[in-house]
């Protein structure tokens, strides 16, 4: 096998040396559960980060949403306002807590939630805005935060795909009145499987603290006031999160490097790359391209597989907008017409953003798209 058919996987997470001493540090002190020393330094790390002031390390990125939202009393008969188009879990979290989402259609040149069509969605059992950074994209939090000003919402960044980026030169974490991450194999910075929620108010952050170790009473053991969860994270990820956040700049510089690689490769295939809003310096989670043409899911998939096959290069589409998933169609829908979601899902494709990537490897699958993409169309 030569160099140029080297599989290309979608993602795949940035390990060295540091990750595998703090997590053999981890093992060895026998802290593998969720006490011991690389909790605290990570929280205290990721607060630093996010230029918050309280950062609670939790299981996953949908545990970060459930948990935020409960531990704002959020639940039944209240509304919770969110994106069309994001990953399932951001509106799966607002079902968990008993409330009802309502989505609500994407902007054509960020892709986030539109903030005009948020206000349409507003109704007297709104109680929460979840701004969704896709992509590592910020949404327009100046517009959302007015409008969850004057309306008395509160107002959740769901930064899961966006560490480290900025809007007007803040950064995403301290945003809203609480953000959350995840740190899943595949995000920006990963402790494996992991999520945390940054705040800067202080009794919402000990009411996070509370609910994500069973409510556990902190005067009397196995006193639970209230029903809480086990949504701790372990010792050993946070470990792993505290040698990620050592190597962020270096991490997400090489993710930039990639994406301006391939804005160059592809500045000829008519294909719009992530989007940057002139307020915002975006982060790249994966390298997210609108393709030129007409598409069909059918048409999509063939693509992708062909790129597979026949190139060895990993792709995914875009995610299928919520209210086309079965579980989510009843909810109410505050869209443009036709549907941004809709467009951007049908010809939405992420392409391969490891950071070991070279630029050869970057002109391979700006060529391999570009040749299948014409064959496609001459057949
Ligand atoms: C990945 C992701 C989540 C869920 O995080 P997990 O850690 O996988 O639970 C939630 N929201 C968005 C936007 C995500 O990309």
């Amino acid at each position: 096998m030569t160099a140029d058919d080297r599989f290309l996987p979608l993602a795949e997470p940035d390990l060295g040396d540091l990750e595998m001493q703090y997590v053999q540090d981890a093992v060895r002190s026998g802290w593998v559960s969720s006490l011991g020393p690389y909790i605290d330094r990570f929280e205290e790390a990721f607060a630093r980060f996010c230029e918050a002031r309280y950062a609670v390390a939790v299981s996953s990125g949908t545990t970060a949403l459930h948990l935020a939202l409960m531990a704002r009393g959020i639940g039944e008969g209240d509304e919770v306002i969110g994106p069309d188009l994001t990953f399932v879990a951001t509106a799966a979290a607002v079902v968990h807590t008993g409330a009802t989402p309502v989505l609500v259609d994407v902007d054509p040149v960020t892709w986030c939630i539109d903030p005009e069509l948020v206000e349409r969605a507003i109704t007297p059992r709104s109680r929460a805005i979840i701004a969704v950074h896709l992509y590592g994209h910020p949404a327009e939090m100046t517009a959302l935060r007015d409008i969850a000003s004057r309306h008395g919402l509160f107002l959740l960044e769901d930064a899961a795909q966006a560490h480290g980026a900025r809007y007007d030169g803040r950064i995403v974490g301290a945003l809203g009145d609480a953000s959350c991450f995840s740190f899943y194999g595949n995000k920006i910075v990963t402790t494996g499987e992991g999520g945390c929620i940054t705040t800067d108010d202080e009794g919402y952050a000990a009411r996070l603290r509370l609910l994500r170790d069973h409510a556990m009473s902190d005067q009397r053991y196995y006193f639970h006031q209230e029903i809480g969860f086990n949504y701790r994270m372990t010792n050993m990820q946070a470990a792993l999160g505290c040698a990620q956040l050592e190597r962020f700049s270096h991490m997400v510089a090489r993710r930039q490097e990639i994406l301006e690689w391939y804005r160059e490769a592809l500045q000829d295939s008519g294909a719009i790359l992530n989007p940057r809003d002139a307020l915002c310096d975006p982060v790249c989670w994966l390298v997210a391209g609108s393709l030129p043409g007409q598409w069909t899911t059918e048409r999509l998939q063939q693509l992708m597989q062909r790129l597979h096959e026949e190139h060895r290069i990993a792709t995914r589409p875009f995610f299928v907008p919520i209210h086309e998933l079965p579980p989510y169609a009843g909810y109410r829908l505050v869209t443009h017409s036709p549907s941004v979601a809709t467009y951007l899902s049908g010809r939405g494709l992420c392409l391969p953003t490891s950071t070991r990537m070279c630029q050869d490897d970057v002109r391979r699958v700006a060529s391999a798209l570009a040749s299948v993409v014409s064959e496609e169309y001459a057949n």
